[in-house]
């Protein structure tokens, strides 16, 4: 997995050094010495994390990520900082500056790839759920949810898990202003909490009672919770631990003991984090719906038609089953908008949909056109049966009025035209001949079905 790192420092030898190493371990690296060229560079290349040290004349590092984090054309990109050792301060500033992670000087190798690592992963998954809901936006479908989501970072379902009672009522304690935190001894228990809806889980891998590693690994290789954020409490004497945490895919670590002001700047910007994966799988679930289902109707629209008819057409041509297709059309609609008004005329659709949806099976593909103008695409259907649902929808659309909103029954009748697939039809033939069924019905007097051979 390989990766395009931005090193910044104003000291040469730091960024050689830096330079060198990930370039050994596969990564391209950009290298510039100043926060004003960082801030032009991730814009122009869009590297996919930046290395930023806090020390520099000039702009400094809290504010070049400040910055980075304030413009929305480089706030995915993660940022970690390189701080001095034991900078407890210049941590919790990074933290509240945005940053993602930190490293400190001099720089553990083991530790600077695993964070590196860590972090390329996230922003893999980040940057797809970026793109497919870029996608879903040009495909015509823009994001309603939009307008009404934000993003808090307060608030959240954390779940800590951790035997040692002292420690974890000063967890408790200090998240306990901010999110909703329950505290769990029982890995088993845990587990199953993972997959409910959780924002954060806070795993102490030095857990006398339960192995913690194993917790996390175990949660990592599971379906329904790999998703979850998990921070792990670590010794930091303890290496190997703390490398393996990363290993596993924690996102982020806490060193012991457990700094009050420290836990809260990470535990936000978990929470903030998955906050916004689930707004951008929430846009992309609405989107993908909406680019194939009719608002008003929740039935499937007319651009999903179109593909599927098509695919079966070509289907029906290569020997499988012939496809029917009903062409629907309410009689006198104007009437109704004329007469009650045009939400009631809504509500006419809305009803006629679900009468439609239920008079056909469960492989038939009822839409929406526009209008007043539905069709049912039927896969493997001949022209007679087809003939015969079609009825059974006519009749039972004229057999009952339409109640809607202030008490009034509107008597409803639809015309419809059918017809099926024969050698060599394509979409449009098919659809040419039902249309000229609906055309036939309405001149014989509406609410009546005429199936029409080649
Ligand atoms: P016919 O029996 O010949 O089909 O007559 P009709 O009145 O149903 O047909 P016409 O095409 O003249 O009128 C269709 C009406 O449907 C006109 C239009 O304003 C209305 N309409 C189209 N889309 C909608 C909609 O989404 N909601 C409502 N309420 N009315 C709509
Ligand atoms: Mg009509
Ligand atoms: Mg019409």
């Amino acid at each position: 997995m390989t990766a395009r790192i931005l090193v910044v420092d104003d000291v040469e030898a730091n960024v050689r050094l830096l330079e060198a190493k990930l370039t050994l371990e596969y990564y391209d690296v950009l290298a510039c010495h100043d926060g004003a060229t960082a801030l032009n560079l991730a814009e122009t290349e869009q590297p996919d994390i930046i290395l930023l040290d806090v020390m520099m004349p000039g702009m400094d590092g809290f504010e070049t990520c400040r910055r980075l984090k304030g413009d929305p054309a480089t706030r995915h990109i993660p940022v970690v900082l390189v701080t001095a050792l034991d900078g407890r301060q210049d941590r919790i500033k990074g933290l509240e500056a945005g940053a993602d992670d930190f490293v400190t000087k001099p720089l553990d190798d083991a530790v600077l790839f695993a964070r590196v690592k860590s972090l390329v992963r996230l922003k893999l998954v980040m940057d797809e759920l970026r793109e497919r809901e870029e996608a879903g936006r040009r495909m015509g479908v823009s994001g309603q949810i939009e307008a009404g989501a934000r993003l808090r970072e307060s608030g959240g379902r954390v779940l800590l898990v951790d035997d040692n009672v002292r420690q974890a009522e000063q967890i408790v304690a200090e998240l306990g202003r901010e999110h909703r935190v329950s505290i769990e001894t029982d890995p088993e228990a845990a587990k199953r909490q993972a997959g409910g809806p959780l924002d954060l889980m806070i795993i102490n891998t030095a857990a006398e009672t339960f192995d913690g590693l194993r917790l996390i690994a175990q949660i990592r290789s599971t379906e329904t919770t790999r998703g979850v954020p998990m921070l792990a409490v670590v010794d930091p004497v303890e290496r190997p631990r703390l490398l393996k945490a990363l290993e596993l895919g924690v996102n982020d670590i806490l060193p012991r003991p457990v700094d009050a002001e420290e836990l809260a700047a990470r535990a936000r910007t978990q929470v903030r984090r998955k906050r916004y994966a689930d707004f951008l799988r929430q846009k992309l679930d609405y989107s993908l719906e909406m680019a194939v289902t009719d608002a008003l109707t929740g039935l499937h629209n007319r651009r999903y038609m179109v593909g599927q008819l098509s695919d079966f057409v070509r289907g029906a041509n290569r020997g499988a089953g012939s496809v029917a297709l009903l062409v629907i059309d309410i009689d006198h609609f104007k009437a109704v908008n004329d007469g009650f008004g045009h939400d009631a005329g809504d509500e006419v659709l809305a009803e006629f949909a679900v009468r439609l949806a239920t008079n056909v099976r469960a492989v038939d593909l009822p839409c929406r056109m526009g209008g007043e103008e539905f069709v049912v695409v039927m896969p493997d259907t001949r022209l007679e049966d087809a003939h015969r649902i079609a009825d059974r929808i006519r009749r039972d659309v004229a057999a009952a009025p339409f109640r809607i909103l202030g008490g009034e029954h509107l008597s409803i009748t639809v015309s419809i035209g059918v017809s099926a697939t024969q050698a060599g039809d394509t979409p449009e033939s098919l659809m040419k001949r039902a249309d000229e069924g609906v055309y036939e019905a309405k001149s014989a007097g509406r609410n009546r079905v005429i199936a029409r051979a080649a």
